[in-house]
């Protein structure tokens, strides 16, 4: 059994074949499928499909890409739909500087209110980090994140901020492009994390793992992301799948 910690099932590529995509990640022992609302016109789509699909929960946040489009009545619609029983993280929240879609001050202040709305709403976090691991750290510190605790998704640190993160309680998600030929570097960091703080996620449609790198990403493909796991820790695929299932399953309280 795998778990696909972090999915956007909403976008428009899989609007043709939602259903066939998520009957292949059951075939290929994707158990659940957390998928991610990162803006207004997502959110409910995320959770319509949430509700369609009892493998799949849903995630709603404002993604830092987005932070310059929060209005008076972005936080009280969130709120009201974070209530929902498939809702098992907030997020994804953070920095951006590597697009810079909204302004670097603007992504800042949002994503330290939206660390508060997560601790108001009981919910654990989903940190979305490019190019900004110091400024992502100090606000985690700053907001006392370990309170609600979460994820660092698509983490792209090194041994240092993945202590710092296992050392407030967050777990770190391993994606697709830890299969790429020239992230030999992302290996060695992901070699050295203990596997008790590990997820896998797909960020589907994006970060394709190989063989598929440069076709569409599902959350089928999920399973060559743990496999490669599997072979630079040098375990078998079976504790791979069966550790980073608890972990996944404890973050977003399934059990
Ligand atoms: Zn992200
Ligand atoms: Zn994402």
């Amino acid at each position: 059994m795998l778990i696909d910690s972090h999915a956007h099932l909403e976008m428009p590529e899989f609007k043709r074949d939602l259903e066939i995509v998520i009957q292949r990640a059951k075939g290929s022992g994707v158990e659940y499928i957390f998928t991610v609302g990162t803006e207004k016109e997502d959110w409910k789509r995320a959770l319509e499909v949430a509700h369609s699909y009892p493998s799949v929960y849903a995630i709603l946040g404002v993604h830092p890409h987005n932070a310059k489009e929060i209005d008076d009545q972005t936080y009280p619609m969130l709120k009201e739909l974070c209530r929902n029983g498939k809702v098992k993280a907030y997020g994804e929240i953070g920095l951006d500087f590597f697009r810079n879609l909204s302004p670097r001050d603007i992504q800042l202040k949002r994503f330290r209110e939206q660390i508060g709305l997560a601790k108001e709403l009981g919910l654990p976090i989903v940190v979305h980090d490019r190019e900004a691991h110091q400024e992502t750290m100090e606000m985690l510190k700053s907001e006392k994140a370990e309170e609600c605790g979460g994820i660092i998704h698509c983490f792209s640190g090194d041994n240092e901020m993945a202590k710092v993160c296992m050392d407030m309680g967050f777990y770190i998600s391993i994606p697709g492009s830890i299969t790429f030929k020239n992230a030999e570097r992302f290996r060695e960091i992901v070699k050295k994390i203990p596997l008790e703080f590990l997820l896998v996620e797909t960020d589907a449609p994006f970060l394709t793992p190989e063989p598929f790198r440069g076709k569409r990403n599902e959350p089928s493909y999920v399973r060559y992301t743990a496999q490669k796991v599997a072979e630079i820790k040098n375990v078998s695929f079976e504790k791979v799948a069966e550790i980073t299932t608890e972990n996944a399953l404890r973050v977003y309280r399934l059990k």
